[in-house]
C-alpha cells in the first residue's frame, strides 16, 4: 500500500472557549491509503488537552516515517501492520487506522457499522456545545444552535477562570433561555477539569437542583484522579463522566469503579479499532458511553458516527460549527446524526482542500 497525508486548515464559525482557553483555527491532516485502485481516507491533526499535546507537524513527521514501512503490506493485513502502528502517538495512529478501516469497508462494499452488525436506527440526538463566555454570549450561542439544529441536548462548558459565581450565572441563564424553547432540552455540564474537589462537591448537587442531567470531567487530570472521583461520587446526584482523564484502556479500568460513564474520542484512543475495543470494555464494566470530538470535520465525525449505535450520549457537533467543512456524507436530521450508508466511513471530499 501507498500512504500519504496532506495538511489543511479549518476555521470555526464561532470560536470555542473552555476552561483551558479559546480555539478558532484548526490544523488538520488528510490521510490517504491507496491500494488496488481503492483510496481509504482518514483525518488527524493537532490535539491539546493540557496533559497531552501533539502538533500537526509532529504527527505528519511520524506518518512520513511510517509510509515506507507499510509499503510491503496490503491494508487488510492487520496483524502484520499492527506492531508498526503500535509505536505511533494516538493522533497519528488514528489517522492511519481510519484510512485503513475506510479502505477495508470500501474493498468489501459495506459501511463499517454494517460490518460490525450495528443497528443504524439506534443513533440518538447529539449534544451541541456552548462555550464559556459572558451571559449575553451564552444566550446568543443557544439561539444560534436553536436556529441551526433545534437541539434537544446542550453541553454547557463551565470551569470559568472567573470562578464558580460566573459558572452559576451561566447555568441559570441557560436554564432560563431554554424555558422559552418549544420542547424540553437536557443540559449537560462539562467543566474540562476546571474545578478542585471542594468546588466540584459544592457544584454537583447545585447543578442537579438546576436540572442538569450529567457532569463531565469536573476534576483536573492526575495519576490518582480516581481518588477524587471516588470522593466526589457520593455527592453527585447526576451521572459522572470522565473525558480528559481517560486516554487508554488502563485509564478506563482505573476510573471505571468511580464514575458512571466515559467520553470516547477517536483522536485520544488512536482510531476506530481501539475506540471500539474501549467501548466494549466500558460496557462490560457497566459504564455508559459518550462519543465526542475536538475540532473535527465530517470525516473524523463520520468515522466516529460508525459507533453511534452503541452510545447513550452522542457528542459529535464540531463539524456543524465549521466555516468550510471539506467533506460530505454524514447524515443529519435536526439534531440526530447517523453514519453514512456508503462503503467504509461513507465520507467523500466535497471540494479541493485549502492546504
Ligand atoms: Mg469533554
Amino acid at each position: 500500500m501507498q500512504g500519504c497525508c496532506r495538511p489543511f486548515q479549518i476555521e470555526r464559525v464561532v470560536p470555542l472557549t473552555i476552561s483551558r482557553g479559546q480555539t478558532h483555527c484548526l490544523e488538520r491532516l488528510l490521510v490517504e491509503i491507496r491500494h488496488g485502485g481503492i483510496t481509504g481516507l482518514g483525518e488527524t491533526g493537532h490535539v491539546d488537552t493540557g496533559h497531552h499535546h501533539y502538533t500537526r507537524q509532529a504527527v505528519a513527521a511520524e506518518l512520513a516515517r511510517l509510509w515506507p514501512q507499510l509499503e510491503p503490506y496490503a491494508p487488510d493485513q492487520w496483524q502484520q501492520c499492527g506492531p508498526l502502528l503500535a509505536t505511533l502517538s494516538p493522533p497519528a495512529r488514528c489517522g492511519v487506522d481510519l484510512a485503513l478501516q475506510d479502505w477495508w469497508g470500501k474493498a468489501l462494499g459495506r459501511p463499517l457499522w454494517r460490518l460490525w452488525g450495528l443497528d443504524r436506527q439506534r443513533c440518538g440526538a447529539t449534544s451541541v456545545t456552548v462555550g464559556l463566555g459572558s451571559v449575553v454570549a451564552v444566550r446568543q450561542r443557544l439561539r444560534q444552535w436553536f436556529n441551526q439544529v433545534q437541539p434537544s441536548r446542550i453541553k454547557l462548558k463551565l470551569g470559568s477562570p472567573q470562578g464558580l459565581d460566573h459558572d452559576r450565572r451561566l447555568v441559570q441563564a441557560t436554564v432560563q433561555e431554554l424555558e422559552s424553547w418549544p420542547r424540553p432540552v437536557d443540559v449537560q455540564i462539562d467543566a474540562n477539569g476546571g474545578w478542585d474537589l471542594n468546588q466540584a462537591m459544592a457544584m454537583a448537587p447545585w447543578l442537579a437542583d438546576q436540572g442538569a442531567v450529567l457532569l463531565e470531567q469536573p476534576l483536573p487530570v492526575a495519576s490518582n484522579d480516581h481518588e477524587g472521583y471516588a470522593a466526589l461520587r457520593p455527592h453527585c446526584p447526576i451521572p459522572l463522566v470522565v473525558d480528559e482523564s481517560c486516554w487508554t484502556l488502563q485509564d478506563l479500568i482505573r476510573l471505571a469503579p468511580h464514575v458512571d460513564g466515559v467520553n470516547l474520542k477517536l483522536l485520544k484512543h488512536g482510531g476506530l479499532g481501539q475506540t471500539l475495543l474501549m467501548a466494549r470494555v466500558a460496557q462490560q464494566l457497566g459504564l455508559r458511553l459518550m462519543l465526542g470530538c475536538y475540532g473535527d470535520t465530517s470525516l473524523l465525525n463520520g468515522a466516529a458516527a460508525q459507533l453511534l449505535p452503541l452510545v447513550q450520549w452522542p457528542d459529535l457537533d464540531s463539524h456543524l460549527n465549521l466555516r468550510h467543512d471539506p467533506f460530505l456524507g454524514l447524515e443529519r436530521i435536526q439534531d440526530v446524526i447517523r453514519p453514512g450508508t456508503a462503503p467504509g466511513l461513507g465520507i467523500q471530499l466535497a471540494k479541493p482542500l485549502q492546504c
